[in-house]
């Protein structure tokens, strides 16, 4: 095994008077030391970000959810603000009715129940 071989992510550095890095949205002090920082966009390899998702429909850079159930991150399906999503259990483009058994479902995954009554 070379050096090269050695799986390195590079992350990039927070922007000044953030905390966070904006390709995975963690602190600099919780990534784990064999990771590197950069400033440079062409170097960054953090895969949260190599991950990214334009939409098929719009072009738009699309969001998902990433829920920290406490044994691990739950991450839920790249979904666009016009609707489409990665899961086509919740792709909403077309105009599909986003309700679902007594809710309404988004298309990053999430459902959110309708009060009832
Ligand atoms: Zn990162
Ligand atoms: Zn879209």
């Amino acid at each position: 095994m070379s050096e090269q071989e050695r799986i390195e992510v590079t992350h990039k550095c927070p922007a000044e008077g953030e905390s966070f890095t904006p390709c995975c949205g963690r602190n600099p002090f919780e990534l784990p030391r064999t990771d590197r920082m950069t400033i440079d966009d062409k170097l960054v390899t953090c895969r949260r970000r190599n991950a990214g998702q334009d939409c098929p429909r719009c072009g738009s850079e699309c969001c998902r959810d990433e829920v920290d159930v406490g044994v691990g991150v739950m991450i839920g399906p790249w979904g666009c603000a016009c609707g489409w999503s990665e899961d086509s259990r919740y792709d909403l483009s077309d105009g599909k009715s986003p309700v679902r058994d007594g809710g309404v479902i988004d298309s990053r995954g999430g459902w959110t129940r309708l009060p009832s009554g």
